[in-house]
């Protein structure tokens, strides 16, 4: 599992690098992590920004709008395209 590079809390900074989670490094590793299983990891992040998104509203910190581009926005990268074709043999 990813052991480097976790949030301090749920939409917060990075506990090792202290810049907004997921940092660059986390993403690169988290596509590493998942490779070939770009479903997984959109679910995986989409679970961190929803519990981020709770998390700050329970802190009473401002709402993030980079909060989801950087779970998200980064994922079309992993996913086939739209409109294709899956194969036969699944
Ligand atoms: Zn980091």
């Amino acid at each position: 599992m990813t052991g480097q590079h976790p949030p301090r809390y749920a939409g917060g900074p990075c506990f090792t690098c202290g810049r907004p989670w997921p940092c660059f490094e986390r993403q690169v590793a988290s596509l590493v992590e998942f490779a070939g299983m770009g479903d997984l990891l959109v679910a995986y992040m989409g679970d961190w920004y929803r519990l981020g998104v709770e998390e700050r509203r329970r802190r009473g910190l401002p709402f993030d709008p980079e909060l989801e581009a950087r779970h998200l926005g980064w994922l079309d990268m992993v996913l086939p395209a739209r409109g294709e074709q899956r194969g036969g043999d699944g």
